[in-house]
């Protein structure tokens, strides 16, 4: 069975699966969705994926595989790029409510553990966001050979005709060539 996961339902009620024991599974796909991020991680482009819950006899094992976008600055001449980035989840989500006798479960024997609400739902949207952040590029670059900006001037050194002439740069006309450069806002 596979059910579609919308933005507005990172929140799966697992009740069901719960109460089929160890062994039963569900494969939940996740389209377009689009969460705000934190710090400076932007994304470009949708979350899309696959997510397995699995019933363990202690929980839920939830494994999923996804694709995103994230929205970065080249490492090189800090023009916008658009990074493709892909990640996995693989955690263990523990109840709250003993689902038999429906009291409170100690949850202190294992306080980092993920847990389901004490309705019995996952939400997907921490471990998702997670997965991201742990995917984020360090260097991202616009193209593999991107040249980055030009030494001399602070330019984009790749654009056409980007020559200087050689020997000690007046630092005057520096600041003038990097303010033409910035005033053309030449952007690709
Ligand atoms: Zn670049
Ligand atoms: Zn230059």
């Amino acid at each position: 069975m596979t059910r579609r996961v919308h933005e507005s339902a990172l929140e799966v009620n697992v009740a069901g699966l719960l109460a089929e024991g160890p062994g039963a599974h569900r494969d939940l796909t996740v389209r377009d969705i689009r969460l705000p991020l934190d710090d400076d991680l932007v994304l470009a482009g949708p979350v899309e994926g696959s997510v397995r819950l699995a019933r363990t006899n202690r929980g839920l094992l939830v494994t999923g595989r996804f694709t995103a976008t994230l929205g970065a600055s080249c490492s090189r001449c800090l023009t916008d790029v658009a990074v493709p980035v892909e990640f996995e989840i693989d955690e263990e989500a523990l109840p709250t409510i003993d689902l038999t006798s429906g009291l409170p479960v100690d949850t202190s024997a294992d306080p980092e553990a993920v847990r389901l609400s004490d309705h019995h739902e996952l939400d997907l949207e921490p471990l998702i966001r997670e997965g991201i952040s742990l995917a984020e590029p360090i260097a991202p670059v616009c193209r593999p050979d991107c040249p980055g900006l030009c030494v001399v001037c602070g330019g984009d050194a790749s654009t056409g005709d980007h020559a200087h002439a050689d020997g000690p740069v007046d630092p005057r006309l520096e600041a003038l060539r990097a303010f033409r450069v910035d005033g053309d806002g030449g952007n690709g």
